[in-house]
């Protein structure tokens, strides 16, 4: 089982988040990422093993702040545990990031589709998959970023619980769920998501179990 946080408020995103995944450690993981708005574009960072892998590579970034970041501490299922298969996952143009918890059964025959389309893949990860169809399908059909993720959902089999952030829709935080668990915290113009309530708890008490 693996780990969201997200972060959607005036707060800096990357303490909470980070405070977050350890508080969801005892879930297990391989490996974890953070991807953050930092005011113009998304700015990533993901590290194979541990959370404090993770922070000593961060500690040599500078661009990575601001109110609106996820994070993810993977248990993979598709692609080996490295650098590259782990989350966040950017899209082609990198100004959208997905995390993702779950297995999307159908990610091959949608991979070979944008494959065809133009899009080239990083990693072996089924995850991939569903941020390249967000991005392909806000290009084509020139929708908003919510209706670009409700499509994408609706042409995936499997089980997911995402959270998307992207620097064309800079002021939100998208999240969904199918079969894996998710979490919203309601704070004072701020909202906290996470795979279960642990990292939410000592921010707010108002929490929605999607
Ligand atoms: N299936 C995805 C992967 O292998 C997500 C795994 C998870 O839930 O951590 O990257």
């Amino acid at each position: 089982m693996c780990g969201i946080v997200g972060y959607l408020g005036d707060r800096d995103s990357l303490p909470i988040i980070l405070n977050g995944l350890k508080r969801l450690e005892y879930r297990g993981y391989d490996s974890s990422g953070v991807a953050v708005y930092n005011g113009s574009d998304i700015a990533s960072c993901k590290s194979k093993g541990k959370i404090s892998k993770l922070e000593k590579q961060l500690q040599k970034r500078k661009n990575i702040s601001g109110g609106i970041g996820i994070g993810h501490t993977r248990w993979a299922t598709h692609g080996e545990p490295n650098d590259i298969n782990a989350h966040p996952h950017v899209s082609q143009n990198g100004d959208i990031a997905v995390i993702h918890n779950g297995i999307i059964e159908n990610y091959e025959p949608i991979k070979q589709e944008l494959i065809k389309r133009g899009h080239q893949f990083r990693s072996e990860t089924d995850t991939e998959v569903l941020v390249h169809l967000i991005e392909d399908i806000k290009q084509n059909e020139e929708c908003s970023l919510y209706e670009a993720i409700r499509l994408a959902l609706s042409k995936v089999i499997g089980a997911y619980a995402i959270v998307v952030v992207s620097s064309l829709e800079p002021t939100k935080v998208i999240a969904a769920r199918k079969s894996s668990p998710l979490v919203v915290g309601i704070g004072k113009d701020e909202f906290f998501f996470a795979s279960d309530a642990t990292p939410i708890i000592e921010y707010t008490q108002k929490v929605v179990y999607l």
